[in-house]
């Protein structure tokens, strides 16, 4: 299905928060080994343009290990792990430097962040990762990311920086999220081997047929092909998030996306905020469940948060991060939501205001019990609007 697309229709143009992913076969240059710089300064003003149409940008970038091989006299070819795992040391840092160098002399802070498989499948490490990103941003810092490739083991490793942007795409609820690559996006078959191989402008769903045209990519520096960019795909529209292929060769190849140059859309169904809200309605079995007083069921039908002050008692045992129940005092369930604190925790700061969380808890956490952005009302029509009395 094509539509033709004009600059201002580019998601890209409406987005608020852009992944942007950039591979090792772009950032290096194949004869030398070494940054292809001229390139790189004309991406990095790209995303300062973005920046200064209010849009927040974090940069994937990859090319640790191809950087850090060519230092290391490593010859092409395959790497064996703890090969790669020195190339990634040697080469992030050379990495990092660059792009504190270009970022800095533009005045733009630049933060480098570097995760593991499990910073992404842990809840844990996935709140505290996600908080980091937030809070990189809100302070205006631009956020480099790569695979800690050095710590990654074989068994616990993406290995390719698709998925990796896909899944910060999701953690940093982006709304568009665009991977630079080698090809300009995504053909019916492979176009070198076949002729009758035809360019599909939009994705609006990923079908088996779309998978079936994955393939195996041609670069030998990058490992991630047309197989796992459509991976990232569907990661990336599961969490509301557009995702575009894209050629990254032409200079200033983000500004040349909303001028409107050949590349594929892959589109989500919901926005971000949707759909990790149907994510927590879905929950299966919530792991507790917490009863709020009529003022802050009033505030919740108003779109506001749930604050301790409004929590009367919790039962069950969770976790930060867990999706819990909030119920009325009739113990009808009202929404579902991420909570903030622990049982343990709840418990201690319910009825008392966010000011006295601190001294109480002995750490400075959320505001909210239940952010708004991690709640959702499952019924949020008359009968609850009842229950309050309005
Ligand atoms: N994380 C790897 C690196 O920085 C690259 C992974 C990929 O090629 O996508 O070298």
């Amino acid at each position: 299905m094509t539509i033709p697309r004009t600059p201002s229709s580019s998601p890209l143009a409406r987005a608020r928060r852009v992944v942007v992913k950039v591979g090792s076969a772009l950032l290096t240059d194949a004869e030398t080994g070494r940054i292809n710089r001229a390139w790189l300064e004309s991406l990095i003003e790209d995303l300062l343009r973005l920046r200064r149409r209010d849009s927040q940008v974090i940069l994937v970038s990859s090319g640790a290990i191809a950087l850090g091989r060519r230092q290391l006299g490593l010859a092409k070819g395959p790497l064996r792990l703890e090969e790669s795992q020195a190339a990634a040391a040697v080469g992030q840092i050379r990495l990092a430097h660059a792009y504190k160098e270009l970022l800095e002399s533009r005045d733009v802070t630049v933060a480098q962040v570097l995760l593991t498989l499990e910073d992404s499948e842990r809840r844990h490490r996935y709140l505290n990762a996600r908080a980091t990103l937030e809070t990189l941003l809100s302070l205006g810092a631009l956020p480099v990311i790569n695979e800690n490739d050095t710590v990654a083991t074989a068994e616990i490793r993406y290995g390719d920086n698709d998925r990796l942007a896909a899944r910060v795409a999701q953690m940093a609820a982006a709304d568009c999220l665009v991977l630079l690559s080698d090809v300009d996006g995504l053909y019916t078959a492979d176009p070198n081997k076949d002729r009758a191989a035809t360019f599909i402008e939009e994705v609006l769903k990923i079908t088996p047929e779309i998978e079936a045209m994955g393939g195996r990519s041609a670069s030998d520096v990058g490992s991630g092909g047309m197989a796992t960019k459509i991976l990232a795909a569907r990661i990336a529209v599961s969490a509301g998030c557009h995702m575009c292929i894209a050629a990254g060769h032409p200079r200033h190849p983000v500004r040349r996306i909303e001028e409107g140059a050949r590349c594929t859309w892959f589109v989500p169904s919901a926005t971000p905020v949707a759909a990790r809200k149907q994510w927590i309605a879905g929950t299966l079995r919530p792991a507790g469940a917490v009863t709020i007083d009529p003022g802050a069921l009033r505030a919740l039908l108003d779109g506001r948060s749930l604050l301790p002050a409004g929590v009367i008692s919790a039962r069950g045992r969770f976790e930060r991060g867990d999706t819990v129940s909030v119920l009325a005092t009739d113990g009808a369930e009202i929404a579902r939501g991420i909570v903030a604190y622990s049982d343990v925790d709840a418990a201690k700061i319910m009825g008392r205001k966010s000011s006295d969380i601190e001294s109480i808890l002995g750490f400075r956490g959320r505001d909210e019990m239940i952010h708004r952005d991690d709640l959702v009302l499952l019924n949020p029509e008359p009968a609850a609007a009842e229950r309050v009395g309005s």
